[in-house]
């Protein structure tokens, strides 16, 4: 065979070659629709790299970007690594101290910033030294002097003279950082290679979230949170129409982005779908939709959530499951012949579980005593390896332990697998509660309690116990204008798990501290519980 290298130039080629007509829409931060097609994307593309190429960019450098989602974005993903360079994408959520760190540990040579983000930028500036800065006009005032325009640097950039990296597979094309709930955010390069198998993966119907030509894509997740899951490249590969929603994120631009450009699929995280859920259920009739398909990830998926958008609006909520270390998307659960077969009931119940590894992802997980057995009940430390999945943080030879000798990769998930390979996540290890002995999931609580319908969110943390060493303790965001009380959660429960399982105190808060990417950030509940315990002590 030949020595064909999957580089995302190859992606960018076939994209010009067999979708030229195909679109890509985006909402401006101005909030108007901007449209064009592929061939446009790719015409701009080339001489955005050639451009870059002239300002200094060589082969292993890096661009840090600080950007929404839009198709100028799209540009740089990549121009950026068709030139030979590491797209970075910056977590615009983050403090502008992390946002220092991660550009002077990544050693970021330019940054292209959005000009709406220039306040944010301005920051952190001062701690960081960036060889150039480039702004997207998007605003009436003119660009600040000391920095380039985005357009004016891309109209200079001649199309002739593209050449395109293609000699090695293996170089690093992108760069993200991990969420960091704990320590420093750790730097992870993607490369050409990882990127193209992943796309494939993802893209299979029957294993992975099945997106085709004749599908139109809007990722609701983050061009800056590890690659949009990929969603750039793998709709590219295919063809698909684009939309992105720029930085408007609530559920009412959403959706009306949605009916505009009938958008047949769409990711996110719970937390922003749930959102969805409560805005289409306020008016069911309002909203005309495309939408064939959610694609759910980044934290485990409520049952009421799949069962609703399948029951009211006939949307497949697809959960899948991933981390930033394996490009991300890691397996996805989908129906396969024997549960077709199934009464509903039991299709929720696999809907829920976070499904099968993709292809080339190997799976296997241990606990005290060795490897588990894939009997859907012992549970253990999740471990992969695979062509999508780290073999080393950035600058960072084994973080904490985080690789096996034999090279795996330790997820820090707490998972069983069943005898075909369907895992179901329990929890992460250091969120597991161990209770009289016995482990008990937070997950598994939280979902229960989020299908009570007075219910919003639910996070649930272990808490110190003189008997029995940990307890759960739940923490409830009610929904708008309903009461529930404790007993009533606790009897809610009852026939759902185990007694022991259940927990006693529940306190009920406006809303539960998330992560820069929406995921509850049981660290900072953790503290606020000890706070409180230690005032109460004190006074
Ligand atoms: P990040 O790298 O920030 O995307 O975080 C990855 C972690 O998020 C995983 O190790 C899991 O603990 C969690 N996670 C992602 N997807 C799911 C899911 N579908 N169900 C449960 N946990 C998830």
């Amino acid at each position: 065979m030949m020595d064909y290298q999957l580089t995302i130039a190859t992606i960018l080629r076939r994209a010009e070659d067999l979708y030229s007509k195909k679109e890509i829409i985006s909402c401006l931060p101005d909030k108007s629709i901007h449209r064009y097609t592929y061939d446009d994307f790719a015409k701009r593309t080339k001489k955005l790299a050639v451009a870059l190429q002239r300002l200094g960019i060589r082969e292993g450098d890096k661009v840090a970007t600080l950007c929404w989602n839009h198709y100028q974005h799209l540009e740089m993903y990549y121009a950026i690594p068709c030139i030979g360079g590491i797209i970075h994408p910056l977590n615009l959520r983050l403090s502008p101290a992390d946002l220092a760190y991660i550009v002077n540990h990544a050693a970021d040579k330019f940054i292209i910033v959005d000009q709406v983000l220039l306040p944010l930028f301005e920051k952190f500036k001062s701690e960081i030294n960036l060889s150039r800065v480039i702004v997207i006009p998007q605003m009436e005032e003119t660009i600040p002097q000391d920095y380039l325009n985005y357009e004016a640097i891309l109209e200079a950039g001649d199309e002739k003279e593209f050449d395109p990296f293609e000699k090695d597979e293996n170089a690093a094309a992108f760069m993200c950082y991990t969420s960091g709930t704990t320590g420093k955010p750790k730097g992870i390069l993607y490369s050409h290679r990882s990127i193209t198998l992943h796309a494939m993966a993802t893209l299979l119907g029957s294993v992975g979230i099945g997106i085709s030509e004749k599908d139109v894509v809007l990722p609701i997740v983050p061009m800056f949170h590890a690659s949009a899951w990929g969603f750039p490249y793998s709709c590219t590969l295919v063809g698909a129409t684009q939309v992105f929603p720029g930085p408007y994120l609530d559920a009412e631009s959403l959706l009306s982005l949605f009916e505009s450009e009938k958008v047949t699929v769409t990711g996110g995280v719970p937390t922003v779908i749930i959102n969805i859920l409560h805005k289409l259920d306020s008016d069911p009739k309002r909203y005309k939709l495309a939408l064939r398909t959610i694609v759910l990830g980044g934290s485990a998926t409520p049952r009421f959530l799949i069962q609703a958008f399948k029951e009211r609006y006939g949307i497949l909520a697809i959960h899948t499951w991933g981390m930033t270390e394996i490009s991300p998307m890691g397996s996805s659960s989908f129906m396969t012949s024997k549960l077709q077969q199934a009464s509903q009931e039991e299709q929720y119940d696999q809907a829920i579980k976070q499904g099968f590894p993709l292809p080339f992802l190997e799976i296997r997980a241990r606990n005290e005593m060795g490897f588990i057995p894939w009997d859907g009940e012992t549970m253990g430390e999740l471990e992969l390896r695979g062509p999508f999945v780290i073999a080393s943080y950035y600058k960072e030879e084994d973080a904490d332990g985080k690789f096996t000798p034999d090279g795996w990769l330790k997820t820090g998930d707490i998972a069983t697998i069943t005898e075909d390979g369907c895992i179901s996540i329990k929890d992460r290890s250091k969120d597991l509660i161990k209770s009289g002995g016995e482990w008990i999931s937070s997950l598994a609580l939280e979902n229960a309690l989020m299908e009570h319908p007075h219910v919003r969110e639910a996070a649930v943390i272990a808490v110190p116990d003189t008997k029995w060493m940990e307890r759960p303790f739940a923490y409830i965001v009610l929904r708008e204008g309903k009461t529930v009380s404790s007993r009533e959660l606790r009897e809610f429960l009852a026939d759902k798990f185990a007694k022991f399982w259940i927990p006693e105190e529940y306190e009920f808060i406006d809303a539960i501290p998330k992560t820069s990417v929406g995921k509850f950030l049981k660290a900072a509940l953790r503290e606020i519980y000890n706070a409180k315990r230690s005032s109460k002590t004190s006074g």
